[in-house]
């Protein structure tokens, strides 16, 4: 069986961008992320697999005995910026003093280089070349920030859907790994994650697997704490973006269970170290490359 990638962003349930204009009403916001972090943590230790976390700096800083058990658990820890900013809205400057924040207290906490970063809400891409620099200049490795579909939100169809190598200039390159869509009748169908994950039936998004590793290709997969939060506190929101948000809560964490006993996972960088991936990056370069 080959080895598919999981992921999870660590962040919590006040957090995600489609909640923020509700959420200026609320005065108090209660922290929830720690106890579904460690039930994320539990399970992967039961079924033997390890995953890339890409934790808030906000989180890291008022959660920091999490990140360590992340560390603790095997586990890779990445950056998911410090504060769940969109980085099409930064400045360059901003997103470098973001970043430099969010890079400073995991390094202070793991000890380790922090190699990966996975922008707050897919945010990160082709309007935003600059920031693929700014990652490289933290002596990042890789992103994985471009969700190959375009949604409403966030996304871009035309982007690779396997990791490709983006060239920055000077000779320098930075590795991109989206999470995975399949295709089905010439189109391509999210499956991997969020809101999609919750809402397909397992199946589905078995098959989605399948199909990436058909091609010879893991599946990349990711999840936040807050999709097992049964509890979480409900926010006013549209009907859209409730369902959105909220959709098969209940039914995520069983989902997750079944998922992890019947697939291998690794980190993100544990995928790298131990694959040899020249041909595919070669190939993907003409169709990412973007003007230095
Ligand atoms: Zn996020």
């Amino acid at each position: 069986m080959p080895d598919n990638i999981l992921s999870f962003d660590i962040e919590d349930w006040y957090h995600p961008n489609l909640a923020q204009e509700e959420l200026l009403r609320h005065l108090t916001l209660e922290d929830r992320v720690e106890a579904p972090t460690l039930r994320i943590l539990n399970m992967l230790d039961d079924s033997e697999n390890r995953a890339t976390f890409f934790v808030l700096g906000e989180v890291a800083s008022r959660f920091p005995d999490l990140v360590k058990e992340i560390q603790l658990r095997g586990h890779e820890v990445a950056s998911h910026g410090f504060e769940h900013n969109l980085v099409y809205d930064y400045t360059k400057d901003q997103f470098e003093t973001d970043l430099g924040r969010a890079v400073e207290i995991l390094h202070n906490l793991t000890g380790e280089k922090v190699r990966g970063y996975r922008a707050p809400s897919w945010s990160l891409g082709e309007k935003t070349p600059w920031a693929w620099r700014v990652l490289r200049s933290f002596d990042m490795e890789y992103d994985s920030s471009v969700f190959p579909f375009k949604t409403f939100l966030y996304g871009d169809s035309t982007a690779p859907r396997f990791e490709y190598e983006i060239q920055l200039g000077n000779g320098e390159t930075i590795r991109e790994l989206p999470p995975s869509v399949m295709r089905l009748f010439g189109q391509r169908v999210p499956f991997s994650g969020g809101f999609y994950f919750r809402f397909l039936p397992y199946q589905v998004i078995k098959a989605g697997i399948r199909h990436c590793n058909r091609g010879g290709n893991p599946a990349v997969i990711y999840l936040h704490p807050w999709e097992i939060d049964i509890e979480q506190p409900r926010l006013k929101l549209g009907a859209k973006d409730r369902f959105i948000m909220y959709v098969n809560l209940n039914k995520t964490e069983q989902k997750l269970q079944r998922l992890l006993h019947e697939h291998n996972f690794v980190s993100i960088h544990e995928y790298f170290s131990s694959t040899r991936t020249e041909s595919r990056i070669v190939q993907a370069v003409d169709e990412a490359e973007i003007a230095p």
